[in-house]
């Protein structure tokens, strides 16, 4: 029996193996049609094979946006052509209840980031940052009361924020975008991109954003969909409760134990949760996914002008 465990990875790498197999599997299978067909295919396969590092998971036609899916001339190339916007996807690790996963916020940060950097186009998305405050470890408060959580110091937490931000401003990156799941260290966030903008103000190359609307959506316009839908603040929660649980379904229904939702008891705080998620539906998550992907994509739209126009000379500007 293996016992051996390992600290959450900073990605996920199998669905873009998937999509490797996938492409690889295309390419092959009509080999065996023709030979004549094989002279034909051989070069294809070979090109479609080299350009895959650069291809999104799913192995669809748009080039993906995970920096860690690029081999380094591939990125350079990328931000020489225009793409100089990179998110920050901010992740933790910490109890859900019994019926969702540790990793939720990483993966439902990922993913979000993804859409949002689809959307904007010309943005990449950082690896995640799975490592975050959550409070005393010992004597452990709050989340830290229950097994799988890590919580690391405020000050480191915000000078790997800062650490990450000057890698990027190094690169040629223009716009570093901090968006975090999880609201605790919003004002962390916050702190760090208000220090390195005051550091950086006579250099107008790059910005640092802390995206908080990614996070506030999800305490206002969600609930307030979600309301408007019958649901009982009670119920929508706010931590593992309806709208959490949700939100998690619409991203990746692996993230939630079915069984435990049909349960005719309710978790209650002592169970780490707090609202009631057996409603909850991947539809109803959907709703959050709308609001935290179209405020983010306006509000990235308006940081990005601003540090445009400062950057220009007065005389320039519009
Ligand atoms: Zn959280």
């Amino acid at each position: 029996m293996n016992q051996l465990l390992t600290a959450p990875a900073m990605g996920r790498h199998t669905d873009f193996l998937a999509a490797c197999s996938a492409r690889l599997a295309d390419a092959i299978l009509p080999l065996g049609r023709s030979a004549r067909s094989i002279a034909i295919l051989i070069p294809v396969a070979l090109c479609g094979w080299t350009a895959l590092p650069a291809y999104a998971a799913g192995g669809g036609e748009s080039p993906s946006v995970y920096i860690e899916e690029m081999s380094s001339p591939e990125l350079r190339d990328r931000i020489a052509a225009g793409a100089t916007t990179i998110l920050v996807p901010i992740g933790g690790t910490e109890q859900n209840g019994p019926h969702m996963v540790l990793g939720k916020h990483n993966v439902r940060v990922r993913a979000l980031a993804g859409q949002i950097a689809q959307r904007l186009g010309n943005t990449v998305v950082a690896p995640v940052l799975a490592y975050v405050p959550e409070g005393s470890v010992h004597p452990p408060v709050a989340h830290m009361r229950f097994s799988g959580t890590i919580s690391i110091p405020e000050a480191t937490f915000e000078s790997l924020l800062e650490a990450t931000a000057r890698s990027f401003k190094q690169h040629g990156f223009r716009d570093v975008v901090f968006l975090g799941d999880h609201g605790g260290y919003q004002k962390n966030e916050e702190r760090v991109a208000v220090r390195l903008n005051r550091e950086w103000s006579a250099d107008p190359a790059c910005r640092v954003h802390a995206l908080l609307d990614y996070y506030r959506v999800t305490q206002t316009a969600y609930v307030a969909d979600l309301k408007s839908r019958g649901f009982t603040e009670a119920e929508i929660g706010t931590h593992a409760g309806l709208a959490d649980t949700a939100l998690s379904m619409a991203i990746d229904k692996s993230l939630v134990r079915a069984d435990a939702l049909t349960s005719r008891t309710k978790s209650t705080e002592r169970d780490g949760v707090y609202g009631d998620p057996r409603r909850a539906t991947a539809e109803l998550g959907q709703l959050g996914v709308k609001r935290i992907v179209d405020a983010s994509v306006s509000d990235i739209r308006v940081f990005i002008r601003e540090r445009d126009n400062r950057a220009q000379p007065t005389a320039q500007r519009k």
